[in-house]
């Protein structure tokens, strides 16, 4: 199948189980994962109305970027090591993937130093699989209080990977952790952070993720077709 009509499929699909979710369809976006994917192909999408892709790899951002930027913004979902910020900073518009308080403090001042503002999600392991990165949730609530310390990376919410698993059970109390302790910090007041993302759902597990109150899709085999890395 081409990637539009996979795209076709894939949008039909989110706005049904959006409906039945009793959920509004602007309030749930998707974000097209182009890792490996190359210019032309990610270029079909724009058709559709996507205009916001994810990368993982900031070696691969730096080469599509050009080529892309005028009609797409970048969103950096994997893990960023310190030593590329510099290569990322003023490429993306969000960054889903902070997972330790050195790469907060370490992005935070090096956005001080160029004048620069980023927004960005906290990647949080609520399913404690040791193969995965992010903060516990019960450390949450202290990197939000530590948060007061940066002043130009803001904190907007929350990003979590479901435990790859045919039990719909595992992957739907995961994103239900993400969710209620999105609501649990947002009762709460903390500098520079507006709490209002839930970056959750992938090609194997939108559907549970919309029902739990995902607002950020991120997908990428159901548009390009499977990866071979
Ligand atoms: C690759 C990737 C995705 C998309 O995965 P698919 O299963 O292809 O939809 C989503 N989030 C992250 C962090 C990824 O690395």
């Amino acid at each position: 199948m081409s990637v539009k009509e996979n795209l076709i499929d894939l949008l039909e699909s989110i706005d049904k189980e959006i409906d039945l979710a009793g959920r509004k369809k602007d309030e749930v976006k998707l974000l097209a994962v182009t890792k490996t994917v190359d210019i032309n192909r990610i270029k079909d999408i724009k058709e559709f109305g996507l205009h916001e892709i994810g990368e993982n790899k900031v070696q691969e951002i730096e080469e599509k970027y050009d080529a892309l930027k005028d009609d797409f913004e970048f969103h950096m979902i994997g893990s960023l090591q310190k030593n590329k910020i510099n290569k990322l900073l003023g490429k993306i518009k969000l960054i889903h993937s902070l997972d330790s308080l050195s790469l907060i403090e370490a992005l935070d001042k090096r956005l001080a130093s160029n004048n620069m503002e980023l927004d960005g999600l906290l990647q949080v392991n609520i399913s404690k699989e040791e193969s995965k990165s992010g903060f516990y949730k019960d450390e949450v609530e202290e990197v939000l209080e530590k948060m007061q310390k940066y002043k130009n990376l803001h904190i907007l919410g929350f990003m979590t990977m479901a435990p790859f698993t045919e039990d719909e059970a595992v992957v739907r109390s995961t994103f239900r952790g993400l969710y209620e302790l999105k609501e649990k910090m947002a009762s709460k007041k903390f500098d520079n952070v507006n709490l209002k993302y839930l970056s959750m759902g992938m090609t194997h597990d939108y559907k549970i993720a919309i029902q739990e109150g995902s607002n950020i899709l991120r997908i990428g085999s159901k548009i390009f077709g499977e990866r071979n890395y």
